[in-house]
């Protein structure tokens, strides 16, 4: 008999969504349960742009925040979503909201 482990996540499951910057680590952390988000165009440590104003890529992370928390509460199905490898985690600085 084999036995598969599968590890899925419903985006109510999601409490927190990261942007880590690739040059310093540092990370913003956002809820998506918050109201509104505040998503810099740059990387508050090392100023490393992360947005262009207005852009596409910054409007769909915003969507993305709202849509995370809109499909938390569905009513007659469950949308998962599988990992691929649950264990990986990762350590880096976390810079705050200000
Ligand atoms: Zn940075």
């Amino acid at each position: 008999m084999t036995v598969e482990t599968r590890t899925t996540i419903q985006l109510g499951d999601i409490t927190e969504v990261e942007i880590e910057c690739t040059k310093c680590h540092a990370r913003i952390i956002w809820n998506p349960r918050d109201a509104d988000h505040f998503i810099p165009l740059l990387c508050k440590k090392c100023d490393t742009p992360f947005f262009i104003r207005n852009s596409q890529e910054h409007r769909d992370l915003l969507q993305l925040l709202s849509l995370i928390n809109t499909y938390s509460h569905t009513g007659n199905y469950h949308l998962r979503f599988s990992l691929g490898n649950p264990e990986a985690t990762r350590s880096c600085p976390i810079l705050t909201k200000e």
